[in-house]
């Protein structure tokens, strides 16, 4: 009971599905029910031959349908459902006449004829396309609307083809009683309404949900494509299209900005010591710390094992306060680690764009910095070298 309500609570917030195999029984429950209560009702108007074609149908129907969606065939149990209405339909228009309103259960399939086949051709279309994108071709996605529109060609041909046969054909049994042509009438049309009504919704919420699950699967996509997954920030090649767009705009509008690159200290040593997940736990946590350290407008990437480059839009003497701050809190970092913590220190390079500069021009400046840093006692930042100072 509480897996039921967890279940509808789960379709209710759109985060699961209705199994389309469940769906599919489902349907066919409810339409063989349909098929016996108008046998009832055949029974009382006394259209004898009528209600046992409504008993029997119903039995073959079902024993085609059921091992039909054991299979997995779901399509092709949509398509025995159709047919078996198309063919119902006209042999009821023949026998009670058309005044009984069957025909319309013609227009009843098209929104059906649309959902299901929607729903059970989606997956096979969309492992098409990636097979076709794979060999560089182009997917095809008329197969899709090509199939429910035929469906609804035929169900609205055979409307025409039963409306036809009525104007020449007299009914072989009309119902005798004309009240019960209004029952048979009334009946048919709530039934069709509430089929319309049913299938429209569903196709709109399957279409919503599967929405959603793309949206959260672009989102992952675009998370591996531009992410580290360890750290979570940028990886290498978001921040060389990155630098390649503040080189556009120092270019095009004079905004400079600056490179400030940060190389843990004596990390081999935390990996050795405390083995390689907690060197991990290390590069994680001083991650978050300079993610909460910069400002959101600024870029973080990890640009090499634990090397990390952050850009950001200040001069250099405004970068290089921003690059004292994340020392300062890196350097505040203690990873638990079984009874220990561990600590760590960084060490940075600072280097401004200048109009003209080459991009590598820019991170070998960094990184000369970082190492003229790394060679004279770490822990630091480094925005000039001695010769430019003495410039
Ligand atoms: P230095 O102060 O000169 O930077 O010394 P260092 O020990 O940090 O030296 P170096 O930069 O050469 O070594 C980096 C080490 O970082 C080597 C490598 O095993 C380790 N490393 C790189 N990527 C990862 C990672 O993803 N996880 C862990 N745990 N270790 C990594
Ligand atoms: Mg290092
Ligand atoms: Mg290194």
């Amino acid at each position: 009971m509480n897996n039921i309500k967890h279940y509808v609570k789960e379709i209710m917030n759109g985060n699961a599905f209705f199994s389309e195999q469940l769906i599919h029984r489902f349907s066919v429950y409810i339409f063989s029910i349909l098929q016996f209560i108008l046998a009832f009702l055949f029974l009382f108007s006394r259209s004898y031959i009528l209600m046992f074609l409504y008993i029997l149908f119903p039995l073959a129907y079902t024993s085609i349908a059921f091992p039909l969606i054991e299979k997995k065939k779901l399509l092709e149990t949509y398509i025995t459902t159709h047919i078996e209405i198309l063919i119902l339909v006209f042999v009821t228009n023949v026998m009670i006449g058309y005044e009984c309103g069957f025909n319309i259960y013609l227009f009843g399939s098209i929104t059906a004829s649309f959902y299901y086949t929607f729903m059970n051709q989606d997956k096979q279309s969309s492992k098409e396309i990636c097979e076709n994108n794979g060999r560089g071709k182009k997917a095809k996605t008329s197969k899709k609307v090509f199939l429910p529109l035929v469906l609804t060609s035929i169900s609205i041909i055979s409307f025409l083809v039963n409306y036809g046969i009525s104007k020449f054909l007299p009914a072989f049994y009309p119902v005798t009683n004309p009240v019960w042509n209004t029952i048979f009438y009334t009946f048919n049309m709530i039934v069709v309404s509430a089929i319309i009504l049913t299938f429209s919704y569903l196709f709109v919420w399957e279409l919503e949900n599967r929405q959603r699950v793309l949206a959260t699967q672009n989102e992952r996509l675009d998370e591996l494509a531009h992410k580290d997954p360890l750290t979570h920030l940028l990886n290498r090649r978001s921040m060389d299209q990155m630098i390649v767009q503040r080189m556009e705009q120092l270019k095009t509008s004079g905004k400079r900005f600056t490179m400030i690159l940060g190389d843990i200290d004596d990390f081999k040593k935390v990996n050795d010591t405390y083995g390689h997940d907690a060197g991990d736990m290390v590069l994680v946590a001083v991650a978050d710390t300079i993610m909460h350290t910069v400002r959101s407008d600024d870029a973080v990437c990890r640009w090499g094992g634990e090397e990390i480059l952050i850009l950001v839009h200040d001069p250099l003497e405004t970068a290089s306060i921003a690059a004292e701050r994340i020392r300062q809190n890196v350097e505040k970092i203690e990873v638990p680690f079984e009874d220990k913590k561990i600590s760590i220190t960084m060490t940075f390079g600072i280097a401004e764009s200048i109009p003209g500069y080459r991009i590598e021009h820019l991170v070998q400046q960094a990184d000369d910095k970082l190492y003229y840093g790394k060679k004279h006692g770490k822990n630091q930042l480094v925005a000039n070298l001695p010769e430019e100072n003495a410039g």
